[in-house]
C-alpha cells in the first residue's frame, strides 16, 4: 500500500506530517511502515531520526550521449529527434555537443544516428540511502547530485530501490505540481495533500487538486498550522465535497521542535489523537 504526503505549496509541514504519520502508523497501526523521502533535491526527514543508522548508500548514475566529431556527418538527425532540445550541431564548425543538464537519457539519439558517432558516458545523478530509524521498516531518502536538474529520473530509481514487501509506503513528495510530483504520487493508492489556511496555502491547494483529479487517484486534505489565516480552505473543501481528514493547530513551540530534531519526542498527547483519528480516516479509504 502506497500513501503519497504532497503540498503544491512548501512549508505548509508536509515533512512533518510525512514523518509522524510514519511513527503513529507504527506506533497504532502497523510496524510494516517505511518512509521515503522523494524530496530529493532537499531531503531532510532523516533529521527526524537523531538515532538512525545508516543501513547502505549507494550512487546512482544517469546515461549522457557523446558525439564522437570524428565520425559524425554533422546531418543533424539526432538533433531533430532529441525531443529536450539538448543536442547542438553546427555542420559549418564541425561541432556537436550534448547539454547533460537537458538530456533525459532517453536514448532516442543513439537510435537515429545512422553512423555509430554516439556512444553513452556515465555522469553521477546522486546517492539512494537507507536508514534504520528503530521505528517499523526505516527509511529511504534520495539526495540529488549537486548541479543535476533530473529530480524525476532519481526518484524513479528510488522508488526501484524500495523493494519492501508487505508494508505501507510512505512517500514524502517534493513541494510544487511538476513533473516530480507527478513521479512521487502516480501508482499511489492514496495522497494526502497537507494545506495552511493561508490565500498562498488555498492557491496552490487547488493546483493539486487539480492534479490529482487528472491522475484519478484518491485524496484527503490535512489542514495544518490551523488558526492562521482565513477560512476559505474550509469553504473550499466543503464546495468541492473534499474530506478533511484532520485539522492541527498552529504551535510556535512545533516550529523549535523541528528545527532540533526534536520533534517525535515531544508529541503532546492532543496531537497524538489527531493522528490517531486521521489514520483512521486512512484506513477506512485505503
Ligand atoms: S538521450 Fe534523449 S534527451 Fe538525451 S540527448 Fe539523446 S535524445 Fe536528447
Ligand atoms: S545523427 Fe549521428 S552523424 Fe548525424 S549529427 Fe547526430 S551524431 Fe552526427
Amino acid at each position: 500500500m502506497k500513501i503519497a504526503v504532497a503540498s503544491g505549496k512548501g512549508g505548509t509541514g508536509k515533512t512533518t506530517v510525512s514523518v509522524n504519520l510514519y511513527y503513529f502508523i507504527a506506533k497504532f497501526w502497523n510496524q510494516n511502515v517505511q518512509l521515503v523521502d522523494c524530496d530529493v533535491e532537499e531531503p531532510n526527514d532523516a533529521f527526524f531520526f537523531i538515532n538512525r543508522k545508516l543501513e547502505r548508500s549507494k550512487s546512482v548514475f544517469q546515461m549522457i550521449p557523446e558525439i564522437d566529431t570524428d565520425k559524425c556527418t554533422f546531418c543533424k538527425k539526432c538533433a531533430e529527434w532529441c525531443e529536450f532540445n539538448s543536442i547542438t550541431i553546427v555542420p559549418n564548425l564541425k561541432f556537436a555537443e550534448v547539454n547533460a543538464s537537458l538530456c533525459h537519457s532517453c536514448g532516442a539519439c543513439i537510435a537515429a544516428c545512422d553512423f555509430g558517432a554516439i556512444r553513452e558516458k556515465e555522469i553521477p545523478l546522486g546517492v539512494i540511502s537507507s536508514f534504520d530509524t528503530g521505528i517499523g521498516k526505516g527509511m529511504t531518502e534520495g539526495r540529488l547530485e549537486v548541479g543535476s536538474a533530473m529530480q524525476t529520473m532519481l526518484i524513479k530509481k528510488l522508488k526501484k530501490e524500495v523493494t519492501e514487501k508487505d508494508c505501507i509506503t510512505i512517500l514524502d513528495a517534493p513541494p510544487g505540481t511538476s513533473c516530480p510530483v507527478v513521479e512521487t504520487v502516480s501508482e499511489s493508492d492514496f495522497v494526502i495533500l497537507v494545506s495552511e489556511p493561508t490565500p498562498f496555502g488555498l492557491h496552490d491547494l487547488k493546483i493539486t487538486v487539480d492534479l490529482l483529479n487528472q491522475l484519478d487517484i484518491p485524496f484527503g486534505v490535512i489542514i495544518n498550522k490551523a488558526g492562521l489565516g482565513s477560512d476559505e480552505v474550509y469553504s473550499f473543501l466543503n464546495e468541492k465535497k473534499i474530506e478533511l481528514l484532520g485539522v492541527i493547530p498552529f504551535r510556535r513551540e512545533y516550529a523549535g521542535l523541528y528545527s532540533s530534531g526534536k520533534i517525535l519526542d515531544n508529541i503532546s498527547k492532543d496531537t497524538e489523537n489527531i493522528y490517531i483519528e486521521i489514520i483512521k480516516k486512512i484506513k477506512s479509504r485505503v
